[in-house]
């Protein structure tokens, strides 16, 4: 990898003089001790007085401050989850992983056991009890609580954190927070924030006060590449390799990549050019990950101090660009990417994308090399890309995506008037059209865009109305146990299968054993029901090359949401023999708008709805139908993912009377007729 010589502008200037990190004597530092080191320690008695007067605060302050694991300690140490009802202090986080870590920290700062005073609770996982006091959630699951506790009567402070992420549930948080402010005189709302947006908070609160944290930080020298990049993890990889054998210890490095399975696979070419150099290496390098779905025990890893002669190498989701601070990291690696979900309403096709950073996330990753001392980052992009093809800001999710889900609760709640409802920024109304008509052809609400029966059922649920519909349904064909393992297995199926080097063939064939000739959606009910009827086995897993991990989540899902149908009166009966076809019914229930054929020219797939443009779809090459013969020509989809074309992954082949069946509300005659037309 070619880069740049270093130019004076290219650096994020620091404020602070550099300090000598010294890792040996900082672990023996007491947490005490750590806890009056951080920058909001300082602020401690400021920030209590601050609450006191106001009723909404907002909090600015450097990425690593202490604001989220500290400002909550300091409410309860001051009193604030007392009074005559045991009060809760709530503390959001747009990401699970957040949630969890951020909690397990603060847990071990208060010397409790986790899930006692200091809980967590992120979706399909629930560590809070009755006596816990301060709880971390995610902003979806602290939405949920209005449909049960509609002024959250419960909780006596709530932080909304990470607020300049702009996630589309912490912005519905703070409309529906500004409401209950009206009448809930007692709740203090706090937003935290790392970046300078706090005008536009601020703004919306009613010109709320400001409350802002110097950080301390480091300067960093940015590097660019003198090339575009045309494999960003290879280079990535290179680049590691340089920094370790020309850079001294100590000295962390971190790696941005945009998502779980980039992750492994680059973990494992990491390894194994470890392993080639063997003992030229003169010091250590340890490969670490984090990411959303990695269990506790391994997030836990990342935090622990790293051992003499060696350099950690931390491959991240951009959760690390803000949410958790990761100490000891002197190298940033940038390839400038992130995975963002966009919604086309033009097309009403909501596809996951790789997607260039805004400046603003390039740069705050780079911040992250100049916590203990001097860092430097490296982009793996031009620095012409930077000046000129990058946005400035990452576009707040709710300009981008599919509102369905949101809506429904909105309408849950009461919410009727969403035109005039007080968004932070207000979603572009084709967006709210189109998935109101969403809503409407699921049959959650009526004509007159009010919350029917159904729709009120559904968004018990916290999943995508779709799939929510598609298990309602299923009640009626008695597969509720079938569906609730597809839906558990669908949202794992990225990183269910995984195939050695050395063992790529048998793995492979191992796994074509599951293959349905129904699709993916069967195939997947199969590999968990053969490792049901292995007793959850871990060797079984081994023997057919599956995640036992992955597994283990899909398990977990599935009994919460067993959990959650026999809470909402929906019968769970196992089934000694499923007709497939109850199953289809039940799938396309849902996901009707989810229907492909095949082009005249037999190698692309478009979608039915012909209002739509026709943008070529294909099935992902991890389908098992992906090289059935003869090629079908009506396929329904659970989602798209765009890479180099728009790929449909999890397919399901249908035919034409269940499409009929299930579509005739959607479908135009003219669309239902050329059905029949479509190439045989
Ligand atoms: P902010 O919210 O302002 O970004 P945090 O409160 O998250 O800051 O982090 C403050 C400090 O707490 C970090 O510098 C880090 O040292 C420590 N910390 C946070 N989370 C963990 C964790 N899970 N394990 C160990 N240390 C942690
Ligand atoms: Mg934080």
């Amino acid at each position: 990898v070619n880069f740049n010589e270093i130019e004076e502008d290219d650096e994020l200037k620091g404020d602070d003089q550099p300090q000598k990190p010294d890792l040996i004597e900082k672990e023996r530092i007491s947490i005490a001790e750590v806890r009056q080191s951080l920058p909001v320690y300082k602020f401690r008695s400021h920030f209590l007085e601050a609450m006191d007067k106001n009723q909404v605060l907002i909090v600015v302050g450097e990425t690593g401050s202490g604001k989220t694991t500290q400002l909550p300690q300091y409410l309860y140490e001051a009193g604030y989850s007392q009074g005559d009802k045991n009060l809760i202090i709530g503390c959001t986080q747009p990401r699970r992983v957040a949630a969890t870590s951020v909690a397990t920290r603060v847990a071990q700062e208060m010397n409790v056991k986790l899930g006692k005073e200091v809980g967590y609770s992120v979706r399909f996982d629930d560590k809070s009890s009755k006596d816990t006091v301060i709880k971390y959630l995610t902003d979806g699951m602290l939405l949920r609580e209005f449909l049960t506790d509609s002024k959250l009567l419960k909780y006596s402070v709530i932080m909304i954190d990470e607020a300049h992420e702009r996630t589309l549930s912490t912005e519905i948080l703070l409309s529906l927070l500004k409401d209950i402010l009206t009448t809930r005189h007692d709740l203090k709302v706090i937003i935290a924030s790392a970046t300078i947006n706090a005008e536009k908070f601020s703004n919306y609160f009613h010109q709320a006060s400001i409350l802002n944290i110097p950080g301390r930080r480091f300067p960093v020298k940015i590097h660019y590449t003198k090339n575009p990049e045309a494999n960003y993890i290879q280079a990535a990889i290179t680049t590691i390799f340089q920094i370790h054998l020309t850079q001294p210890l100590p000295g962390d490095i971190l790696v941005f990549l945009t998502g779980q399975e980039e992750i492994e696979s680059m973990e494992e070419s990491l390894q194994e050019s470890i392993i080639k150099l063997g003992s030229s290496l003169e010091n250590h390098l340890q490969v670490l990950s984090i990411y959303s779905n990695l269990p506790i025990d391994l997030q836990k890893k990342i935090f622990e101090p790293t051992l003499p002669h060696t350099r950690k190498v931390i491959l991240a989701t951009n959760i690390a660009e803000t949410s958790i601070t990761i100490d000891g990291i002197s190298y940033v690696i940038d390839p400038g990417y992130v995975k963002q979900n966009v919604y086309n309403p033009t097309q009403a096709m909501e596809s996951l994308v790789v997607v260039p950073c805004s400046k603003a996330s390039v740069d705050q990753r780079a911040g992250r090399a100049g916590r203990i001392g001097p860092g430097k980052c490296f982009r793996l992009f031009t620095k012409w890309s930077y000046y000129n093809e990058l946005d400035a800001n990452t576009t707040p999710e709710i300009l981008r995506v599919n509102l369905s889900s949101v809506i429904l609760l909105l309408l849950s709640l009461g919410i009727n008037d969403l035109i005039n409802f007080d968004f932070l920024d207000k979603p572009n109304s084709k967006h709210i059209i189109k998935s109101l008509e969403l809503l409407y052809s699921l049959g959650c609400i009526n004509s007159k865009g009010s919350l029917t029966k159904l729709g009120l059922k559904l968004s018990k649920f916290p999943l995508d109305p779709m799939l929510s519909k598609c298990l309602i349904t299923s009640e009626k064909f008695n597969c509720v146990l079938e569906i609730i393992t597809i839906i558990s297995m669908l949202g794992e199926s990225s990183t269910l299968f995984y195939r050695p080097k050395d063992k790529q063939e048998i793995a492979s064939k191992k796994h074509a054993s599951f293959d349905s000739p129904l699709g993916d959606h069967f195939s997947l009910l199969n590999v968990s029901q053969q490792w049901e009827n292995s007793d959850f086995s871990n060797q079984w897993c081994q023997e057919y090359f599956v995640q036992y991990k992955t597994l283990r989540r899909v398990k977990n899902v599935r009994d919460q949401l067993i959990k959650l149908c026999q809470r909402n009166k929906i019968n769970v009966n196992e089934t000694i023999s499923i007709n497939p076809l109850y199953i289809q019914k039940s799938l396309i229930s849902g996901y009707f708008p989810n229907i492909v054929k095949l082009s005249m020219m037999g190698d692309t797939y478009k979608k039915l709805k012909s209002s739509n443009v026709a943008t070529p779809c294909y099935i992902h090459p991890s389908s098992s139908i992906f090289k059935i013969k003869p090629i079908p020509k009506l396929l329904l989809y659970h989602e798209l993912v765009l890479t180099s074309k728009e790929y449909m992954r999890n397919c399901m082949i249908i035919d034409e009377k269940l499409i009929k069946e299930y579509g005739s509300h959607y479908y135009s005659p003219q669309e239902l007729e050329s059905l029949s037309k479509t190439k045989k």
